[in-house]
């Protein structure tokens, strides 16, 4: 030991503040035997450093991942390095319990770590430090940030009247499911349709009337749907059906049973029914279709064909039938 002044530091000063510090501090021989326990760690365990000192670590806490841990602190004491763990990888080592009010699916005390080598005198490795630092604070607000992000997003993908997805997320999808086509000439269908004489329904039942259709048609159809179909509203009373490795005969089957969802039964205006009717134009990916907007052309044009003859219906494009609208 040195001698200390005043103005020196005292080694004897050190093992108080390795008791003191507010982080987990704890030290392990070759065998992974506990050789230094601080208050940290007897407090948050409940278990005293008698209790546990000279004990191989595992057999006082049987939660701790033993082969992951093992692995690593085995290599700081071959290559002499420190090593980290985070809680991003793994959330804890110790099932320690936390006091914060809000927990929301946080069970333990999130933990970093640091295994440091403990270099002897000869340059050998007596054993190794490991630093246990509590970052639960961190993790529970990383995790808020992550969740309002991630709600964001899919509000902004959403529609606000009718909660399925809107125009921007459609043209996006639409992109990526031509790309994907053209890539893996994996064939797609597209279907738009369009309220029969919305106008008068807006008109007899007002707009909130005619609001209640428009949920009614989001919620209805969506009930119809496969899971990787993608279904939403393309801009007032017109929506959109992405429907991947969909044939001919796939569209105009799905489409006719969206049809007659529309027709067979009314709206429910709180409590006010509401009939209504939807036409639709359908355009199947070829090869030939250079961009997106080829397919929501032709539906257009069908759709268009569609009202012409008559509304309630489907039509599926034919490029020697449907050339214009007008
Ligand atoms: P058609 O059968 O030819 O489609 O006739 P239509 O009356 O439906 O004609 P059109 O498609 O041109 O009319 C669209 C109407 O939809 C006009 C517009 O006021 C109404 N609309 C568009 N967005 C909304 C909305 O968000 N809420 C309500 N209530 N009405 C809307
Ligand atoms: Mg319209
Ligand atoms: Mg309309």
């Amino acid at each position: 030991m040195n001698e200390s002044t005043e103005n020196e530091f005292s080694e004897d000063w050190a093992p108080f503040i390795v008791d003191r510090v507010e982080i987990g501090l704890f030290a392990l021989d070759k065998e992974h035997r506990l050789l230094l326990w601080n208050q940290f760690m007897e407090k948050h365990s409940g278990k005293k450093a008698d209790e546990v000192l000279g004990q191989v670590i595992y057999d006082c806490f049987p939660e701790l991942p033993r082969k992951w841990l093992e692995r690593k602190i085995n290599s700081v004491f071959l290559l002499k390095n420190f090593a980290f763990t985070s809680w991003e990888q793994r959330p804890y080592l110790f099932q320690f319990a936390h006091n914060r009010p809000i927990t929301g699916g946080i069970d333990f005390m999130q933990q970093n770590s640091t295994i440091m080598p403990m270099l002897g005198k000869d340059g050998g490795i007596d054993g190794v430090c490991i630093s246990l630092f509590d970052v639960t604070d961190t993790a529970i607000a990383t995790r808020q940030l992550n969740e309002t992000k991630a709600a964001l997003e899919e509000s902004n993908n959403r529609d606000g009247l009718t909660g399925i997805y809107n125009r921007r997320y459609l043209q996006e999808h639409l992109l990526q499911e031509f790309e994907r086509a053209r890539r893996y000439e994996e064939g797609f269908a597209l279907i738009m349709f369009d309220l029969d004489h919305f106008k008068k329904v807006n008109d007899n039942y007002g707009h909130l009337g005619g609001d209640a259709v428009l949920r009614a048609v989001g919620k209805r159809m969506t009930d119809l749907l496969r899971k990787s179909d993608i279904f939403g509203r393309y801009g007032g009373e017109e929506f959109m059906l992405i429907l991947p490795g969909t044939d001919v005969v796939g569209a105009l089957t799905l489409a006719e049973r969206i049809r007659v969802a529309a027709e067979s039964e009314p709206a429910d205006w709180d409590g006010t029914p509401i009939a209504f009717t939807i036409s639709m134009g359908i355009s199947i990916y070829q090869p030939g279709h250079e961009k997106p907007e080829d397919l929501i052309q032709e539906t257009d044009l069908a759709l268009y064909h569609s009202k012409k003859s008559g509304r309630n219906r489907a039509t599926r494009f034919d490029p020697s039938v449907h050339t214009e609208i007008g």
